[in-house]
């Protein structure tokens, strides 16, 4: 045992209050160095955490990115006009943190989660710091519920499960918003909520898609938080985590939600941006060495909850742009290496008028075959087989002119597949529908019909059998999976609808 003498102990003391009062001055208060371009060096901040947000004059936020040891390298979230060198910087001891809740919904925000959509200031008693470390494995439970896109070609062969992270990756102008958009729609009156986050696109491109959503009655249940290419690049970056934070909230109630990040390529130029200009060293295509990072802890935080924590969900559909379809350049690569799968669009499909452009063969859904409904296995699983069967054909049938009878039914098949396949924008469909259409393809009922008239048959077909079997579909719906009499059943109905579809083209 050390026993101090008392001039010891007091000096002790002396010493640890004049350090106490050191960290007060240095650790809480700083100055100016540089600033410019939204970037601020500050002297003085020794306690200083990564993320906090910081006061400058003019009540202009700031937010630490490097913690070094001479000076923290702050991004403004704001004009950085009116603030010069020697200005004072004062701590917050907050991170940023954003309003959470159901008044969140209905409401366009921005990435600090103001209300940006000229209605009222929006009042919360919860926020929620944008940043979280994303739940862990005990915490969860797998995937096992569907989450319906209402996509035909999707929901069949690229089933989406509640709390995945499904990446929609293509180059621009394939319709890569279209998917994400028909979506959110498709989850009216399905209880999930829905948050759009829009990264660096154009203001009017983002007042379209509220414009679109609002029409189909899906703002109710849809939250859209967007950070447009004009604003600073800090708060692109910081926009999908608020978007983020807000879904964490309801998924933690319990509920399930939907989160688009469309894109988060313009997500990796806003980090780098900002990287570059804070002097952090560039590595491949430029990025900073932590740019997996900036992704990874993002979409980790999609999640299904287990039933302890309220059984609530968070599935993440991120969107990546490629250039000339190259899924292999850096961020693709690194995007799809997190997610559970992707859903690859092609320029050529898109140009020739199959639309959803969904190249199936290089699309994946590595979980969401667990959600799917019985049904719809029922009438999809030899779907993938046929459509690339199909495409070898398709290849090889270029060169020659006599074929098989066999290749004749299978490209004659894939043809009325295909035409099956495509679908309008901002026309989702039921899951039964989807179910007897598919229906109509595997027991061939289609082979009758002509490959230009595949549409209207799907559209005379859904039509009649709401008209002449609603049992049918109510049966589907509620059983879930085709039984012998079920199956039976959709065929006398296709059968008596066949006639009738020759009545109607020829009447
Ligand atoms: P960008 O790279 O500019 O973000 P994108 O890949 O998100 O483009 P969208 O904006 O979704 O593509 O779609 C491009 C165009 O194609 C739009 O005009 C849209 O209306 C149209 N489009 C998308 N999907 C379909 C569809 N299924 N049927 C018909 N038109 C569609
Ligand atoms: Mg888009």
């Amino acid at each position: 045992m050390v026993s101090l003498k008392p001039e010891e102990i007091s000096k002790l003391i002396k010493e640890q209050i004049r350090r106490y009062d050191d960290e007060l001055e240095v650790g809480e208060t700083g100055t100016v160095i540089t600033i410019g371009d939204g970037i601020s060096l500050v002297h003085g901040l020794n306690n200083a955490m990564s993320g906090e947000l910081l006061l400058f004059p003019h009540d202009v936020y700031g937010m630490v990115l490097n913690l070094e040891e001479e000076h923290v390298g702050a991004v403004l979230l704001g004009d950085d006009e009116g603030i010069k060198e020697g200005d004072e910087v004062k701590r917050t001891g907050k991170i940023v943190e954003v309003p959470v809740g159901d008044m969140m919904l209905g409401r366009v925000v921005n990435a600090l989660g103001q209300a940006i959509d000229g209605g009222a200031p929006i009042v919360s008693e919860k926020y929620r710091p944008v940043e979280r470390v994303a739940p862990g494995v005990m915490t969860r439970k797998s995937v096992h519920q569907p989450i319906q896109t209402g996509l035909k070609i999707i929901d069949s062969m690229i089933p989406i499960g509640k709390g995945q992270r499904e990446l929609i990756i293509g180059d621009r102008q394939t319709g890569k918003t279209a998917i994400a958009i028909d979506t959110i729609i498709n989850q009216k009156g399905k209880n999930v909520k829905c948050i759009y986050v829009a990264i660096g696109q154009k203001a009017s491109t983002v007042a379209q898609i509220v414009e679109k959503l609002r029409k189909h009655g899906a703002m109710e249940y849809t939250t859209i938080v967007s950070s447009t290419a004009s604003e600073p690049a800090p708060l692109q970056y910081i926009a999908p985590y608020a978007g983020c934070a807000i879904g964490e909230e309801w998924m933690e109630n319990g509920d399930d939600v939907l989160i688009i990040y469309d894109d988060l390529s313009k997500h990796a130029v806003a980090y780098r941006t900002m990287s570059l200009l804070l002097k952090r060293p560039p590595g491949r295509e430029a990025y900073p060495g932590d740019v997996f990072y900036l992704h990874s802890r993002l979409l980790e935080r999609a999640a299904k909850l287990n039933d302890e924590l309220g059984a609530g969900s968070l599935t993440a559909l991120p969107i990546i742009e490629t250039q000339a379809g190259d899924i292999s350049a850096y961020i693709p690569t690194n995007v799809i290496s997190i997610t559970d799968g992707q859903i690859f669009l092609q320029t050529e499909l898109f140009n020739s008028g199959v639309r959803p452009a969904v190249d199936s063969g290089l699309s994946v859904s590595r979980v969401g075959s667990a959600a799917q409904i019985k049904a719809m296995k029922q009438v999809s699983g030899s779907l993938k087989l046929e459509l690339a069967q199909f495409r070898e054909m398709q290849a090889f049938a270029k060169f020659g002119s006599d074929l098989d009878a066999a290749t004749t039914e299978t490209l004659a098949h894939g043809e009325r597949l295909t035409q099956l396949l495509i679908q309008n924008q901002y026309e989702p469909m039921p899951v039964a529908h989807q179910v007897l259409s598919l229906f109509a393809a595997k027991h061939k009922f289609l082979k009758p019909v002509k490959v230009e008239q595949v549409k209207l048959y799907e559209k005379e077909m859904l039509k009649y059998m709401e008209r002449e079997h609603a049992d049918i579909i109510h049966d589907i719906d509620e059983q879930q999976a085709l039984d012998d009499a079920l199956s039976q059943r959709i065929k006398d109905a296709l059968t008596s609808f066949e006639t009738e579809f020759k009545n109607m083209l020829e009447g």
